[in-house]
């Protein structure tokens, strides 16, 4: 039997009068592969930027968030602990977030800092065996050769692919990419898809995948998750998502203004 990694349960988030999330609620099991669908604006990155803790519910919302069945999140306040269960969650962003002018090397090493004594993190110093496992991440990504090159050189795709790296190094269980491919050509983004699919399946690591393209979801996720307007209008097989559904979830996108 395998046990819950993440389950949200009444996640609602307003900002001022607008509703960005309301009531979410869904379970992911430990080496699930999820997309995160929905319209621009329906709550996407608000939602996992809950799950690792860089925003907070709603006070007296009932909202709870439990990460690798340890409770996070309640009522719109960080519990206790919930800082060492984030750091075994990775988070891959739409604009990669590298440091541009260190090289790709260090910044997979960087992905180490969060678990580092804190002395340590701020000496920056790394050992011999974890510049090993570095490049063993680079090599992952199909970047060997690159190591000692700035960052800023690389490509898009290329720049994905060192942040994917760097969430190897940091060793996370689960995985968190907030449109991850939205950025990049299709080539590039085959590229960075197959490689998130390679270690969910190779390496057992979960992943929760937010796409602007439902195609890249079907193609690559069994189950996926749509949001609309903050609420949960979809969650189950990505098969499920008939066109049908798929015109419903994208028309009338928009947020009712007060
Ligand atoms: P998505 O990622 O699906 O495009 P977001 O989660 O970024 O959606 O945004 C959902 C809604 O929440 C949008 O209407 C956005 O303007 C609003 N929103 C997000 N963050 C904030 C914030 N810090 N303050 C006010 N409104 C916000
Ligand atoms: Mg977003």
């Amino acid at each position: 039997m395998s046990i819950t990694r993440i389950a949200v349960e009444r996640l609602s988030k307003s900002f001022g009068q607008i509703h960005v999330l309301s009531e979410v609620g869904f379970e992911i099991e430990a080496g699930e592969m999820v997309a995160l669908i929905g319209p621009s604006g329906s709550g996407k990155s608000t939602l996992l930027r809950h799950l690792v803790g860089l925003t907070s519910a709603n006070r007296h919302s009932g909202s709870r968030v439990h990460l690798m069945d340890r409770e996070v999140q309640r009522d719109g306040r960080l519990l206790r602990g919930s800082r060492a269960q984030r750091c075994r969650c990775g988070y891959i962003f739409q604009q990669f977030n590298l440091v541009g002018r260190l090289s790709v090397l260090t910044n997979v090493l960087i992905g180490r800092l969060g678990s580092m004594p804190r002395w340590r993190a701020l000496l920056g110093r790394f050992s011999e065996e974890e510049r090993i496992r570095a490049r063993q991440a680079l090599a992952r990504v199909g970047l060997a050769e690159l190591a000692e090159q700035r960052a800023n050189t690389l490509s898009g795709g290329q720049m994905q692919r060192v942040a994917i790296a760097r969430v190897l190094m940091q060793d996370a269980e689960v995985i968190f990419a907030d449109e991850p491919i939205a950025s990049l050509d299709p080539r590039s983004a085959r590229e960075v898809m197959d490689i998130l699919q390679r270690i969910n399946l190779e390496d057992g690591r979960t992943v929760l995948v937010s796409l602007h393209q439902v195609d890249y979801a079907r193609r690559y996720c069994s189950r996926a998750i749509a949001l609309k307007r903050g609420h949960l209008y979809y969650d189950g097989p990505t098969e499920g998502l008939t066109e049908a559904r798929l015109q419903a979830l994208y028309e009338n996108a928009g947020f009712d203004e007060p």
